[in-house]
């Protein structure tokens, strides 16, 4: 029987380490949640386990080659399977109070704003689809009255500490930056890279596309991007802080020179809480020892080291496709380093020179409806792949 209290949740991107953490949360207090459906990308035996585990209504895989799979698995269940782009889509319109948005890319944008269209609360993970198309997002988001909450952890405290205050009275939002497993390494090691390297975070567990973002700080400057559209913001307005213990994820700094912080421990599972009982409060992660901890520094961060933080800024100022170009040819690089195609410092090549080819084709046009920035997207992904033996041939 329905409780009033309950609240009906689907998940976008349920298998991964976003989704998992929710899940976890989720069945802590199994009374007080519904979960309508449930999403990954192929690991249709992992989906059905847990859309049997959670009482799912609906389950869905983004590759049409695994239904077989996931309707065999959900055999008897009363569970609908279903697959491709479009059972994404119809996920995130079922009719559910909080959707996560957890789904890694671009890929999760017309989901993401499905669920947005329909005025539902996004607990907003994936940085990705406001890259590409974030003007549009947040004004769909909007019209539709929905609520968007964001996830990633530094938004997640920025947006706690702006309730401080008024927006107008907003001198600056800071975010902080782990700083990644290569922070300290001088230029030429970072050159030299693996990919066993790259994925080693210190502080944070994650999949693997946002792992090798940190250690490229490609994160970091997707997150300049997020806040700007997240909160308005100029690009002045954001500043970035390498903050190696991942204690503070956010601060906002107002006009009387008082800074707002969000401090927490380094666990994904606060800024979910947060976003699943907003504006209440439910248990999240461990307690902070603040006995424990003897030191708490920051630092500027280096744009030679980590040119992917300048391309993120440039993007941001020549507005218009380059932000969804920049994305699009980052996934594209990102998926060549895991595949060994490429080194580490290419990741970042291959991105400057996608954008490059972009702004010499003309292809940097503000996109007007979804179905421009996915036009963007989907040239510069050519691009890119066009570009990859040439820059992976290059010595960097
Ligand atoms: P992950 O790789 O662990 O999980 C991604 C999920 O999306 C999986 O369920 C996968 O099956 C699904 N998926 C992947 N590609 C897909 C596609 N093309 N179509 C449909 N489904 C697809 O990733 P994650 O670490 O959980 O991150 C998810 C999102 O959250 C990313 O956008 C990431 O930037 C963001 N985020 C993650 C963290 C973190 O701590 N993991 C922190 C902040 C933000
Ligand atoms: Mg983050």
């Amino acid at each position: 029987p329905a409780r009033t209290s309950e609240l009906s949740v689907t998940l976008l991107g349920a298998t991964g380490s976003i989704g998992s953490s929710t899940i976890d949360l989720i069945r802590r207090s199994r009374d007080r949640y519904r979960v309508e459906a449930v999403t990954a990308a192929r690991n249709a035996t992992a989906l059905a386990a847990l859309a049997r585990d959670l009482g799912a209504r609906f389950a869905a895989v983004a590759d049409p080659a695994c239904y077989d799979e996931l309707k065999a698995a959900l055999a008897g269940s009363g569970i609908a399977a279903a697959a491709g782009e479009e059972a994404l889509v119809e996920a995130a319109e079922r009719p559910a109070d909080w959707v996560m948005a957890a789904i890694t890319g671009a890929a999760s944008l017309r989901p993401t704003l499905a669920a947005a269209e329909r005025g539902a609360v996004v607990a907003l993970a994936n940085k990705e689809c406001l890259v590409c198309a974030g003007s549009l997002f947040m004004r769909r988001a909007a019209a539709a009255g929905a609520t968007v909450l964001p996830v990633d952890s530094e938004h997640n405290a920025v947006f706690q500490s702006l309730s401080a205050g008024t927006r107008a009275d907003v001198k600056r939002i800071i975010l902080t930056a782990s700083g990644g497993p290569f922070r300290s390494w001088p230029l030429e090691a970072i050159r030299q890279a693996t990919l066993e390297q790259a994925l080693k975070h210190p502080n944070w567990s994650m999949g693997p596309k946002i792992t090798i973002d940190s250690a490229s700080m490609m994160n970091k400057g997707l997150e300049i991007i997020e806040a700007h559209h997240l909160f308005d913001a100029a690009p002045e307005e954001i500043d970035v802080l390498v903050h190696p213990q991942s204690i503070v994820h956010g601060m906002v700094e107002f006009r009387d020179g008082s800074v707002v912080a969000q401090l927490g421990p380094p666990d994904m599972r606060v800024p979910i809480a947060h976003c699943l009982a907003w504006p209440a409060r439910i248990a999240g992660a461990n307690r902070l020892t603040f006995a424990q901890m003897t030191t708490l520094t920051f630092e500027e961060p280096d744009e030679v080291r980590f040119p992917a933080l300048r391309l993120a800024r440039e993007v941001l100022r020549t507005g218009q496709g380059a932000p969804t170009v920049l994305n699009a040819a980052n996934e594209i690089a990102v998926a060549a380093f895991i595949d060994r195609r490429i080194g580490f410092p290419h990741i970042a090549a291959l991105v400057e020179a996608t954008l490059e080819a972009s702004a010499a084709r003309g292809v940097l046009r503000e996109p007007e409806a979804i179905a421009d920035a996915l036009a963007v997207d989907h040239t510069a992904r050519s691009l890119a792949r066009d570009l990859l033996p040439e820059i992976a041939a290059k010595a960097i």
